[in-house]
């Protein structure tokens, strides 16, 4: 990021603020970085119920069409491989995950 004032760049990796009108902006950074690690604490969490997955066996069934089969993708309720490539932890198929994200609000 450049400053506008004198046209020197700024690193942002900086802890502290070079000037007071940043002040703001490094909250925000705070606030994001606590997001992102909050995340991170989610995704171990996935990542552990994967491997108890594993584990049982039921590593890459959907959650929710092994019980009830809902025929909402072809392999049904088997995660289709791409998926599981992408996104290894999944417990979901894509279209049972999309209906779910429209239902809750999300980060
Ligand atoms: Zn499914």
């Amino acid at each position: 990021m450049m400053d506008p004032t004198t046209g020197e760049y700024i690193n942002e990796n900086s802890p502290y603020s070079l000037h007071m009108a940043e002040q703001g902006t490094d909250a925000m950074e705070r606030e994001k970085t606590f997001l992102y690690a909050q995340r991170e604490g989610k995704f171990l969490g996935y990542l552990d119920e994967a491997l108890k997955r594993i584990d049982a066996g039921t590593y890459g069934l959907c959650i929710e069409c092994i019980d009830e089969p809902q025929n909402l993708c072809d392999t049904c309720p088997l995660i289709p491989r791409e998926r599981l490539l992408a996104v290894p932890h999944s417990q979901h198929c894509l279209p049972v995950k999309l209906k779910q994200e429209k239902k809750k609000k999300t980060y």
